[in-house]
Parts: structure tokens; sequence; C-alpha cells
């Protein structure tokens, strides 16, 4: 039967409880327990698959195909536990299983409210999966005192009334601010969320307290006595230099102690941190340094490309380099020659995306990479476009493109569908059926598949296997129709799918490395275990900066 751990914020979002969680997973991991990470999410959403990224980041995709928030790649990268459909849900969901049941007459006719239908369905969602772990650790989104949160906070203090005496806490992240006139870091926010916290029947037995100073013993006093924790729990977090850090930086601040202490776990196990001392040595000991351009279209908010950064620096620390990314905007040079604004760049990635702006500029950058030799990675869109720009400037199919950007109710056709818009696939041994008239949210190949790689290319090569499973998300898929032609003039499909009938992933010979896949591998990837091709991409880039 697990031990939950219930962590919340207070005084201002964005403090790292995400981050926080994750760290605290790998730390009680490291003492040997097993644990799940599980994100509740108060907004109307129905899940962030149709959320702009520009407002949310980037949307996660789990193995299991479901559509999450950002949070659970932080998740996994820090626990290395494959996140699933059941650890992320927000009461836009919530309130669809609920109302479901209504229709489906479940409640037996009674009044629907949010005590108890709602708050039982968030119960339920709670304790999925209790018996396989030891912990489970939920992080409710959003702050204390958020009209939509109330109905979680409910549910997670009704959690912890219907179970065994310690077996639920609780654990509160909050900020210290500093005020530079008076040299002081106040407390008083803090004092207001946890009161915020205790008037709806919450009391936190540990508080996170982010702070940009060392907090001194007086104010660590003060918070305990009149937050009601005790002094041990009231633990720092100050910045870091890299986020890889968090698990020894809680560590020393006595996080997972404070944790076991309020389960009474005693004693406590001994940590083995070998795993987060080789990743911090990797970031602080570094030789050279790469630069990186990711050529998107989000690129105002770096956390829409969120894996993708984190998959590069994974790289970077199996390669001992420290790598620079750069944001490019692919936009700016739709209609012009891309190369002043790619000159300089070690190597080059083309993101996932969606929709047609930005994806003339992607093609340029396909193209200035393979004819300049340039290391290029195309990750799902990204692929898709290198195989346009091998389409229509060397196979000289002038009117390439795909049929994302040929509206099908415009009636006209602007391009030769070198991609195409899939409706029916294999999952499995199901087959998958899409409607033209189906919702947005869901209609995507979405979560893992098989690939079969062959035997002697370069990505066999880098993964050491010609057998692999990857996370999809996408709607349109290359046409095998091109294939031949194409292979013909050196750019080998050198993964399909195991029926032979998608193509996954694309590789030019005759270039230091240029390759695409149509899945996203910068969701598999993990500081302790970087996922092979974004390793193998980052040596490419310190070859090409001739550091090596
Ligand atoms: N828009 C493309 C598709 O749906 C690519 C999606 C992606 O890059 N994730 O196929």
């Amino acid at each position: 039967m697990a031990r939950f751990i219930f962590i919340t914020g207070g005084v201002v979002s964005s403090l790292g409880k995400g981050l926080a969680s994750a760290a605290l997973g790998s730390l009680l991991q490291a003492r040997g327990f097993s644990v799940r990470l599980r994100k509740l999410d108060p907004y109307l959403n129905v899940d962030p698959g149709t959320m702009s990224p520009f407002e949310h980041g980037e949307v996660f995709v789990t193995d299991d195909g479901a559509e999450t928030d950002l949070d659970l790649g932080h998740y996994e990268r820090f626990t290395g536990v494959p996140a699933r459909k059941t650890d992320s849900i927000s009461s836009g969901r919530i309130y669809t299983n609920v109302l479901n049941k209504e229709r489906r007459g479940d409640y037996l006719g009674k009044t629907i409210q949010v005590i108890p239908h709602v708050t039982n369905e968030i119960k339920d969602f709670i304790a999925i999966g209790e018996d396989e772990v030891d912990f489970m650790l939920c992080e409710i989104g959003g702050t204390v005192g958020d009209i939509e949160g109330l109905p979680f906070f409910e549910a997670i203090r009704q959690f912890s009334h219907d179970r065994p005496r310690g077996q639920c806490i609780y654990m509160h992240l909050t900020l210290l601010p500093y005020l530079a006139a008076s040299g002081e870091l106040k407390t008083k926010p803090t004092q207001h969320s946890v009161k915020e916290m205790q008037s709806i029947g919450l009391a936190p037995d540990i508080l996170v307290c982010r702070s940009e100073h060392p907090i001194p013993e007086k104010e660590r006093e003060k918070i305990a006595l009149f937050c009601n924790v005790r002094k041990e729990s009231v633990v720092a977090a100050y910045d870091l230099k890299s986020i890889y850090e968090a698990p020894l930086a809680y560590h020393n601040q006595g996080l997972d102690q404070a944790v076991l202490d309020a389960f009474d776990i005693n004693p406590a196990p001994k940590p083995d941190l070998r795993v987060w001392e080789d990743v911090a040595d990797r970031i602080h000991n570094t030789d050279g340094e790469v630069n990186v351009a990711i050529v998107g279209k989000y690129t105002q908010l770096e956390d829409a490309y969120k894996s993708f950064k984190e998959a590069l620096t994974h790289g970077g620390m199996a390669n001992r380099v420290r790598v620079n990314v750069s944001w490019v905007d692919a936009e700016v040079f739709d209609s012009e020659d891309a190369a002043p604004y790619l000159e300089g760049y070690h190597a080059i990635l083309v993101p996932g995306g969606f929709g047609e702006r930005g994806t003339e500029g992607k093609i340029r950058a396909a193209q200035y990479a393979r004819e300049n030799k340039i290391p290029y990675f195309g990750i799902c869109l990204g692929m898709q476009m290198a195989v346009i720009e091998a389409a229509r400037n060397v196979a000289g199919v002038s009117a390439a493109g795909s049929e994302e950007f040929d509206h099908e109710s415009s009636g006209k056709k602007r391009f030769e569908p070198v991609v195409y818009h899939l409706k029916e696939w294999v999952q499995g041994n199901a087959k998958v059926n899409r409607k033209a008239d189906d919702n947005k949210g869901g209609t995507m190949r979405l979560g893992s598949y098989d690939a079969t790689l062959t035997a002697g290319s370069k990505v066999a090569e880098i993964y050491g296997s010609t057998a692999i499973e990857e996370r999809h998300r996408h709607r349109y898929e290359v046409d095998t129709a091109y294939k031949e032609q194409l292979e013909g003039l050196g750019l080998k499909f050198s993964g399909m799918s195991p029926n032979g009938k998608l193509p996954e992933i694309v590789e030019w010979e005759d270039h230091p490395w240029f390759i695409g896949v149509q899945f996203h591998p910068e969701l598999k990837s993990k500081p302790f275990d970087p996922h092979p091709l974004f390793k193998d991409f980052v040596r490419a880039a310190k070859e090409n900066s001739r550091l090596v």
C-alpha cells in the first residue's frame, strides 16, 4: 500500500513544484523505494492536447498515448518511471467523467454535486495503482486559493481523512521574497499561504521555501512557529545552475529526510546518490561547447520545446560538452536564403510542429544543412520537411508539400502530397480509424509504436539494434510512393513500421549526420540515460565544431 505525498504551491506560480516533486521522487528512489508521480491540473481543458504550446508549453506524450502536462516530462526525466495515461488529470476530464456517469444513470438519479461526486472522482483517480508503489506523489497544479483548485484541495483533504493515520503528508512550496531595501527575507507571504491552506482544512507537514538568499536560522524558526511545521521540515530551495542539481541540492537541505521523518520511517534507508553525483559532474566538468540552432515556430516560449532542450542537454552531458541552444524563428527566412541565419551553428534541429506557418523556412533549413553537410536532426514535422526538401530540390517534384497545408475545405490543391493525412493504421494487432469529423483532441497517431530499422544503417548503428519503440504524436505521414525514387537519390528510408507501410526514419547517405524521425525521441531522454540519437547528434555537432 502506497504512502501519499500531496504537493501544493502558494504565494506565486512557477516556483518549480514539478521539479521539486520530481527531485523528491528521485531521492526516494535513491533510498530504495519505488515511486509514481501524478499531476492534477485544475484547468477545464479535457487534456493539454489541444492547448496552444504558446500558452501551456509542450504537450508531453506517454507510451500509452496520453497527451499530458509537461511536468510529466520532468517526472520521467528524474525518475525514469514511464508516465501513464492515469498520471495526469484535469478538472475538464474529471467533470467529463462525472457527467458521462450521470448521463448513463450511474448515480441513480441523485443530485450531482462537487462534494461528493466530483471529489470522489478525484479520490478514485489518486488511488489508481496504489498497490504498485511505495510512494505516490501527487502534485496539484496552480496555487492554493485558486477557485478552480478547490475541489482538488477538498479531495486531498478527504483522502487523508479516509486513510489510516500516517499514510498521507502534505508538502507546500512557497516563496520568500527578498527586500533589497531592508536586506531581509520576508516570511509573511508564506504565513498567509499556509493560513489559506488551513482555512480549507489542510496543514502542511513540509514547507519548501524558494529563496534567492540563504535563509537565516532565525527566519526558519519563525516560519516553523507561525506555520506549525517542525524546523527541520522548513526546507530551503535555492536557485540552481542546472535543474539536474536539484536532487543533490534538496538532499543537502534535508528534504528526503524530512519526508521520511514525517512518515516516521525509522531507521531511514541510506541514499545511494551516485547517479546524481555523476550527472552533476558531467554538468560542471565540460570540455568545450557546441552551438545548436532549434529552427521552430514557438520560439518566444522556451517551454514549448522543453523536452528538445533537455534532450540536447543530456546529449551534451554524454559528450561532456556544453550545448548552447539558440531559438531561430523559421518564419523569418520563409522566402529568403536561410544561410545568413544559420551560419556558425554546429548543428541544426527542426522540431515538431503543427500548421503551415514557418514551414518554408524549415524546408530551407533542411536544404542548408544537406548542402553544407551540417548535422541535421528533423523530428516529426522536421522529418516531413526534410523529405519535402529532398522531393523538391533533389527529385525535382517542385510542388512537393504536405496535405496538412492544403486545407480540405478550400478545394484548391497547391501541393503534391509527399506527406499525407493518414486515416487508418495498425497499433499492435488492432486497426485504428480516424474520421474526418473526429474531435480535434486525440485524433492523432499517439503513443508508443514499434519500428524496424535497416541493418547496417546509421540509425541501426546508433541504436545498436534494429527493433525500437518510440512515441508518436502526429496526423500526417510520409508517403511511401516516393520511397524508391528518393532512396535511389541517397535518402534512405532506414526505419519503417513493422508492416513496412509507414516511414519512421530517413537518413541521407554521404552526409555526416542527417536524420529525420517521425517520432519524438526527446520524450524518452534522461540525464542519466541520454537518448542514443541525441547523444550521437551532439557528438556529430562536437565533431563539426572541430573540438575532437
Ligand atoms: N503537423 C505534423 C503532423 O501532424 C507534425 C506533427 C509533429 O511534429 N508533432 O503530422
